[in-house]
């Protein structure tokens, strides 16, 4: 099985060194990755400069660019025949209810669903890789999983693993997607001469966090995996902008 590996924390970060490990043990792994940090990448393509692919110490490429480079690149051009799976992260923090949609993780693996490949984005909860081996524990049990239920489908999916000690884990659960409030404002302030400049506030808090959602389960002490699509049609208002749009 060839395993293609990506993240948005860029090449060097311990949780694409602990994917392509455990990635290992199910086949041929190849990692391209960013060259650095792009959390928050989402599904952006470059498409104003080429791109370059260095091979770091490690092994592993990494590309001026994108998650969604990384991947793209990949599948398309630079692998010796498509990759079986596509796997991405572990992020460092979670990626669950609306993040989803910032996410480069999530956005790393959601390009090999697009270009046919079944594909996995893996994020541990608790920022800090304090427990990285309780995330490398869930990654190898889902893969196992994946594995033996085989790769013949499309599937997209988005898992989130507790950071609290592997004793603290209790489960597996199959979830939907939560909610947050809205953004908190930006955060207006100077530079050093004297020009107004805006940070990106926190994320808002948390919303839906109910029972069957991904924020529940993990905050439970349990591997939350939530089936992805990418259809963004909005069903619910088919019918009222029929009537009027028309
Ligand atoms: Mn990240």
């Amino acid at each position: 099985m060839k395993i293609l590996v990506s993240n948005d924390d860029g090449y060097f970060s311990p949780g694409i060194e602990t994917l392509a490990r455990v990635a290992r043990s199910f086949g041929e792994v190849t990692v391209i990755a960013p060259e650095r940090d792009r959390s928050g990448a989402s599904n952006s393509l470059t498409l104003d400069r080429p791109l370059s692919v260095r091979k770091a110490a490690s092994g592993f490429l990494y590309v001026n660019g994108t998650p969604t480079d990384c991947v793209h690149i990949g599948i398309t051009g630079l692998l010796e025949g498509r990759p079986d799976l596509v796997i991405s992260g572990i992020n460092d923090g979670a990626n669950m209810g609306d993040d989803t949609i910032y996410s480069g993780t999530v956005a790393a693996a959601m390009e090999g669903h697009l270009l046919g490949v079944p594909a996995i984005a893996f994020s541990i909860a608790r920022r800090g890789f304090e427990h990285l081996d309780t995330a490398e524990r869930a990654v190898r049990q889902i893969l196992e999983r994946v594995v033996r239920k085989g790769l013949d489908e499309p599937m997209l999916l988005n898992v989130n693993i507790p950071g609290c000690p592997i004793e603290g884990l209790r489960g597996t659960r199959v979830t939907r997607l939560g909610k947050r409030h809205p953004t908190e404002g930006v955060i207006r302030t100077n530079n050093p001469r004297g020009e107004t400049i805006y940070w990106i506030g926190p994320v808002g808090s948390v919303r839906d966090a109910g029972e069957g959602t991904d924020f529940h389960a993990v905050d439970q002490g349990f591997v939350s995996v939530t089936p992805l699509d990418i259809d963004l049609t909005g069903r619910a208002q088919l019918d009222s902008v029929r009537s009027w749009a028309i």
